[in-house]
């Protein structure tokens, strides 16, 4: 009987790996995803869908047709019970009705829980706050956000914030791209001058991104991405707030302690605020039936890999606590990839508030991270059908990042800033001076990021529906 590799999520790291494994083992393993809803989120796009400026429906596609394609099964549910003795996963479809898969190989990919209960008040839920952290959050912000606009069109001033709303939240970059988004939006419809608009974010830095931020050798000169932060922040007139934990959120206020600051709040009529990202719930047991929850994860919910998270100083953070396999320390069947992995400690740092109130930009695991992962457990995985040892590596640590946060989507005025670093995670013992090779880091605002974001998304939706030349895209 052939091998059987068993994918949870299908997001970045989930539906790469799935790609790539659709050829890798061909004929060799059988591929099953579990997924709910049948759908894919070009996540990157749900700033334009908050600000009204893409519809919704580009940013997705049906999962099922892709796998039919390539030949992998596909499952609608999500993943509730992990049972790593008797290699079995417990799902529940969306009746609620749980089914058990067995499993050769496990490849744990269920992305962010977001955690909006971290924080009094925020959230949807709540109903004080918005996000743009799924399709519908990215819609409901929209909503919000026109009516902000129609009053500010009939003359009423508004205030809008933007930002995280937990001490450790992460995906500063998001949040700050629908912010200037939101200013280049504001701006076409002639109403910027209404309407007060204020960035209020964890970073310990304007431009830190929870990656310690980035700097760059342009024409020989180093550049730094706090200057270029700070500028467009400047420029664009926005109030900025670093160091801010948010605590609680109430109608038409959120509070927050600062570090180094007295506490403060900001008043609102619409607030899109991130909230902390948490490993998905599920169970882990072993064959005996024993909860192994603690054993297989941090307290953060996230899966333990090859990493080395021993407790340490910020200064003793060793490039080499990242993980390269992204696979279980006791079970080397069992992956964990893209968001679904437990990091080994903060890229940025953290500092405490007055109170003690730790603030701490949380690592950010990209969606071109997320795909790296995918695909390098994917091959590793195709090594071990074939009884070979697996030799593909992807740490942080090593690997490059590059992000284009836009800033007006129009292929005419539009503008994005691109961001690269090599690697992810600053490397002293390899780059003595910055931990970083600057000078293939790069810094750059233009129009020319506009077009490259609008053909990021054409190109990545081509590749994840597996049309043909797929594979030439990279991650
Ligand atoms: C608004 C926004 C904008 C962003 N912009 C960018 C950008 O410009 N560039 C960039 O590189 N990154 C960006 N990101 C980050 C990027 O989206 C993430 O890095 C990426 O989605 C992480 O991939 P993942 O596969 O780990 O998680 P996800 O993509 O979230 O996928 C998780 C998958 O698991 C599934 N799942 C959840 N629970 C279960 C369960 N119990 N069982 C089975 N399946 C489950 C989900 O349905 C989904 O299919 C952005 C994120 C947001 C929110």
């Amino acid at each position: 009987m052939k091998p059987h590799i068993l994918i949870l999520g299908a997001g970045f790291a989930g539906h790469t790996a799935a790609l790539h494994l659709s050829y890798l083992v061909r004929n060799k393993a059988d591929v099953t995803v579990v997924a709910p809803n049948n759908r894919f989120t070009w996540f990157p796009s749900l700033v334009w869908v908050g600000t009204g400026t893409m519809r919704e429906k580009e940013t997705v596609f049906a999962l099922k047709p892709v796998y039919d394609k390539i030949g992998i099964a596909y499952v609608d549910a999500r993943a509730k019970i992990i049972n790593v003795g008797t290699q079995t996963v417990t799902v529940e479809d969306a009746a609620g009705t749980p089914s058990d898969i067995h499993y050769d190989y496990l490849v744990n990919a269920t992305g962010p829980y977001l955690n909006f209960e971290g924080t009094p008040g925020l959230g949807p839920a709540a109903g004080n706050t918005t996000s743009i952290c799924t399709v519908e959050h990215a819609v409901q912000t929209r909503e919000r956000y026109l009516e902000v606009v129609r009053a500010a069109q009939a003359g009423r001033r508004g205030r809008i914030v933007v930002g995280v709303g937990h001490p450790a939240a992460t995906c500063e970059g998001a949040a700050f791209e629908f912010l200037m988004n939101v200013h280049a939006d504001l701006k076409r419809r002639r109403v910027r001058d209404l309407i007060d608009l204020t960035w209020l974010t964890n970073e310990p830095e304007f431009g830190d991104f929870g990656v310690d931020g980035v700097e760059a050798l342009r024409g020989g000169v180093l550049v730094r991405g706090a200057s270029l932060v700070r500028m467009l922040l400047d420029e664009s007139n926005v109030q900025a707030i670093a160091g801010a934990g948010v605590t609680r959120v109430e109608p038409g206020r959120v509070h927050y302690e600062r570090v180094g600051d007295e506490p403060g709040s900001v008043e609102f009529d619409l607030a899109m605020l991130l909230p902390q990202f948490r490993g998905i719930p599920m169970r882990y047991i072993d064959a005996a039936g024993t909860d192994v929850t603690d054993a297989m994860t941090l307290p953060s919910g996230f899966m333990r890999v090859d990493a080395n998270y021993e407790p340490k100083a910020y200064e003793a953070y060793r490039a080499d606590d990242w993980p390269a396999l992204y696979r279980s320390p006791s079970y080397d069947n069992v992956y964990a990839v893209g968001i679904a992995f437990a990091p080994p400690h903060p890229i940025s740092k953290g500092k405490k508030t007055g109170s003690g109130l730790a603030v701490v930009a949380t690592p950010p695991r990209t969606g071109m991270a997320s795909g790296i992962m995918g695909r390098t457990v994917a091959e590793n995985i195709a090594m071990q059908v074939d009884g070979k040892t697996p030799s593909h590596h992807a740490r942080m640590s090593e690997m490059p990042a590059a992000c284009i946060a836009s800033m007006g989507k129009s292929l005419w005025s539009g503008s994005a800033a691109t961001i690269i670093m090599t690697p992810v995670v600053r490397d002293f013992e390899r780059y003595p001076k910055y931990g970083r090779d600057v000078s293939l880091c790069d810094l750059d605002v233009g129009l020319n990021g506009a077009w490259t974001k609008r053909l990021l998304h054409s190109a990545f939706l081509w590749k994840l529906q597996a049309k043909p030349g797929w594979q030439l895209v990279p991650e």
